[in-house]
């Protein structure tokens, strides 16, 4: 199979591509495969069957399994240049931002944008087709990081969620970060909407979409969170924040507002569907309620959450009450790598040891990873395989030693660790051929952004 990206667009007939009989398939009757028209899945054809109408290409994907693209709906690009810090590493989350604040003052443009390019390559790689971000820090020299981080997205041809994250509370307002990290709010909510002018595209099959992201209860102002949901109705766009992460964030919501986070959430209007929350672990039972009741997404980090030992996310209380439930991989200081399938596995795991063998499957955590992210992202065309949805996948094989002897090619791939897609594909055309991404040297992007990286040891 070769030359899909040759793809004609626009007017001209669109080329059919057969994914044909695969080892496995993530989608129901789609035993024989799928075909996908320009950026689209238009057919899925059942086991031993044709295709309904002729087809320009095949690709034979018989050892392959197939799921849809996974989507990630947290992150922080900007930390790849912090992973394993000495400065960091053992500690839990308030005293861990703390430390590094003194040394994300000093991350550069052109750290930035490897840094970015990076991210996305190491999540296109782990099969992810979908990449959010949030980005809430803004030095000087980073004031067009939503710019930068669309412009890499398209480079690579990942579909983004780019989030324009803020903070404007600082240490002398009784904030968390140093004041040199922080913008003002009327600087950060002209900015959100310039990028949301300039970038931000609602229509289905989007490549590119922006949310408004203010950081944390902890490191905002009331005004901004308020004034951030009335710009995101004007808009139509997602808002996104860290919420409900720390024991910390219960003690000191308590002391600075004299509420529990969910109240204070409630207060800025944030409790509908346009809002999902990174973390999400420290709510009661009224509150899980609450938040199903409004379609508030919760964005599960498995891996950070063990990392930092923040808690466990209620995740099947929350699915139950109603709230969607999507995966992320947090960003690469409190889980080091950029790995969204194996985000998946953690996922199984931790929420195992919460509710026990039986009440959580593989099929779960591919569901959270990637139906239950798109709803937290407000979309109904990507996350699963059937006609209609964008043509976003990931395909595994189970070539590897870990994977001899494997009996369920879909539970193999979350049991016994598959961490690098063969193939992606992203609105219909390959982004990964042969486990690397199309057009992009990793060996020099490897040697760049460690090298800049180097410069930020600060004084560990
Ligand atoms: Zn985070």
């Amino acid at each position: 199979m070769t030359g899909s990206d040759a793809r004609p667009r626009g007017d001209e007939t669109l080329r059919r591509l057969w994914i044909r009989d695969p080892l496995a398939i993530l989608a129901e009757g789609a035993g024989g495969g799928i075909v996908v028209e320009g950026s689209r899945i238009v057919e899925r054809v059942a086991a031993g069957a044709q295709p309904a109408a002729p087809v320009d290409e095949t690709f034979d994907a018989s050892r392959h399994v197939v799921i849809p693209g996974l989507i990630n709906t947290h992150h922080h690009f900007f930390q790849t240049l912090t992973r394993a810090h000495p400065l960091a590493i053992n500690k839990p989350l308030f005293p861990w931002l703390k430390a590094l604040y003194t040394v994300w003052d000093k991350i550069t443009p052109d750290a930035f944008r490897l840094a970015t390019r990076l991210a996305y390559t190491e999540l296109l790689l782990s099969g992810c087709t979908t990449a959010g971000d949030h980005h809430y820090l803004y030095p000087k020299g980073l004031e067009d990081s939503v710019d930068v981080q669309v412009d890499e997205a398209r480079s690579l041809g990942i579909r983004a969620f780019v989030t324009r994250g803020s903070m404007s509370l600082s240490e002398k307002d009784g904030g968390l970060p140093p004041e040199c990290l922080t913008q003002d709010d009327d600087t950060i909510l002209a900015d959100s909407e310039r990028v949301l002018n300039l970038f931000h595209d609602a229509k289905p099959g989007a490549m590119v979409r922006i949310g408004l992201a203010p950081c944390s209860p902890f490191n905002v102002t009331k005004r901004l969170m308020r004034e951030s949901a009335a710009l995101a109705d004007r808009h139509d766009c997602q808002l996104h924040t860290h919420l409900g992460e720390t024991l910390d964030e219960d003690a000191y919501c308590l002391e600075m507002f004299g509420q529990r986070p969910v109240d204070y959430l409630e207060e800025i209007g944030w409790m509908s569907p346009r809002a999902w929350l990174a973390h999400g672990i420290h709510f009661n039972d009224d509150e899980v309620r609450r938040l199903g009741k409004a379609g508030v997404g919760v964005c599960h980090c498995p891996t950070s959450n063990m990392t930092l030992a923040s808690g466990q996310c209620r995740t099947c209380e929350l699915e139950a009450a109603g709230a969607p439930v999507g995966l992320g991989v947090d960003g690469s200081a409190s889980n080091d790598s950029s790995n969204l399938m194996e985000g998946v596995r953690h996922a199984l795991m931790i929420n195992r040891l919460t509710y026990g063998a039986e009440a959580v499957t593989h099929l779960d955590a591919l569901r959270w990873a990637t139906e239950g992210s798109a709803r937290c992202l407000g979309r109904d065309d990507i996350g699963r395989i059937e006609p209609g949805r964008e043509a976003d996948l990931a395909l595994f094989t189970l070539d590897a030693l870990r994977f001899s002897g494997a009996h369920d090619p879909l539970a193999a791939l979350v049991l016994c660790g598959a961490h690098r897609a063969d193939r992606v594909m992203v609105a219909g055309r390959w982004r990964v051929v042969d486990g690397n991404p199309v057009g992009m040297d990793t060996r020099k992007l490897r040697e760049d952004h460690g090298r800049l990286a180097l410069s930020l040891l600060g004084g560990a």
